[in-house]
């Protein structure tokens, strides 16, 4: 039933190395082609063929409303037809800050620019540039980008980038990048021990998105926040994926733990490319030209951006309910998904944090995907057809977050439930 996109795909690749954009990598693991979408609206993709799916994905993360949220998509038509002058700035970005400012604890000052990865790379030239020293801690498995800070071989989950073959493209080997495993405190430790006032910041997901939705263990965060204000060490929360989406304030929010730099993209761009990244002032004013930092780009901060994010964060500033009721939607959902697989009898593990949950085959929370046995095994590929079959279009990998929107109706939730109830009966 999803012939047209198969036919689009095919096209694409003779124009477009893999493809088409992120979706390949993650579908890769799974088989199969990614549905082209001719349209979206609130929770549904209608794709070439004019079916209607489900959508888990949600672009990756941004359309926290659903997809084309009439406040956004007005706002970028008007200034649109303003005519703005790109490369200048506008007091949108004003806006956009003054809010965001107030929404996340602990920031005064943010500067954006155009994407999650670049908010990443920003964030680390800034603690560079302001503890004066190279080393970074990064953790497998945790995902800030495709930029060369971190080019890593199991940078999401399965999906690699690179092969364990090309020169500078492996997990730790990007200049001065220190490997540490997620939720290990003595790993940390030990890595600040043997690099003794030579690191400059532990980057992390706090809740990890890319790996299969892992929460961060009782104390884990918490640990490195002491670690790094005892070693002179910036924390930089990486909150692409869950900023603006977990809580109003994120996970700082979430967990009352304070980060040096909080890095953001998906919904703060409303759908159009944004990313941003955040600090006090005392940290942030070290960015040219007030500092040392370089920091520019032609289109950071251009209007119809601005506008489009303005218009998102106005949206869940305004709506007092907004987390909770997502929350509840998800917690629906987890149930929902567990009730189902449970009198299937089928071994399974959902992980949930907020709106992001991840389903795996496996009876271990965290997803292995060193091992084909474990995480996008069989199980996980016919869980994933069968659900495109049913109209639904999850996350192509177990080691990817379905993000649940608030555009997604109970119905949509209890349809959704049914079809798992469906397909795990096939296993
Ligand atoms: N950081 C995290 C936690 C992410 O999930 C992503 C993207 O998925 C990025 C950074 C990179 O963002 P972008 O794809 O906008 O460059």
């Amino acid at each position: 039933i999803y012939q047209r996109s198969s036919q689009l795909f095919a096209e694409a690749e003779k124009v477009i190395p893999g493809g088409v954009n992120s979706p390949v990598r993650a579908f890769k693991a799974v088989g199969g082609t990614p549905i082209f979408v001719k349209s979206a609206k609130g929770a549904y993709l209608y794709d070439e063929d004019g079916n209607r799916l489900i959508d888990y994905i949600n672009s990756w993360g941004p359309m926290v409303l659903g997809h084309a949220y009439a406040p956004v998509v007005d706002a970028v038509v008007a200034k649109a037809q303003l005519g703005t002058s790109f490369g200048m700035p506008t007091e949108l970005e004003t806006q956009i800050a003054a809010l965001a400012v107030s929404m996340v604890p602990n920031i005064d000052k943010i500067r954006f620019v155009n994407s999650g990865t670049e908010a990443c790379m920003s964030a680390i030239r800034l603690a560079r540039g302001y503890t004066k020293r190279d080393k970074i801690i990064k953790f497998a498995g945790c995902y800030h980008g495709h930029s060369d800070s971190f080019l890593i071989q199991a940078g999401s989950g399965a999906i690699t980038f690179g092969s364990p073959n090309s020169p500078g493209v492996t997990e730790g080997t990007a200049k001065d990048t220190l490997l540490a495993r997620y939720n290990d405190l003595d790993n940390v430790e030990t890595l600040i021990a043997a690099n003794k006032n030579e690191i400059a910041a532990i980057i992390v997901e706090p809740v990890a998105g890319n790996m299969g939705c892992i929460p961060p263990q009782n104390g884990f965060l918490e640990g490195l926040r002491q670690l790094c204000s005892d070693n002179g060490i910036l924390l930089i929360f990486d909150e692409v994926m869950t900023g603006f989406r977990l809580a109003k304030g994120g996970v700082q929010e979430l967990y009352g733990i304070q980060a040096d730099i909080v890095c953001f993209g998906k919904v703060i761009g409303g759908g159009l490319p944004v990313g941003a990244f955040a600090a006090r002032s005392e940290i942030m004013n070290h960015l040219a030209p007030l500092g040392p930092v370089y920091q520019a780009g032609t289109l950071s901060g251009n209007p119809l951006a601005m506008a489009a994010g303005l218009a998102m964060l106005q949206a869940l500033n305004n709506d007092a309910a907004i987390f909770q009721r997502l929350e509840e939607k998800t917690a629906y959902l987890a149930a929902g998904i567990d009730r189902v697989l449970k009198a299937n009898n089928v071994v399974f593990t959902i992980n949930r944090v907020g709106s992001m949950i991840s389903v795996h085959f496996d009876a271990d929370p965290v997803v292995d995907f060193q091992s084909a046995a474990k995480g996008d095994n069989a199980t996980f590929k016919k869980f994933f057809h069968g659900l495109l079959q049913e109209g639904i279009y999850i996350a192509p990998s177990a080691y990817e977050t379905w993000f649940i929107t608030d555009a997604l109706t109970y119905e949509d939730l209890d349809v959704t439930i049914q079809a798992i109830d469906k397909v795990s009966k096939t296993f």
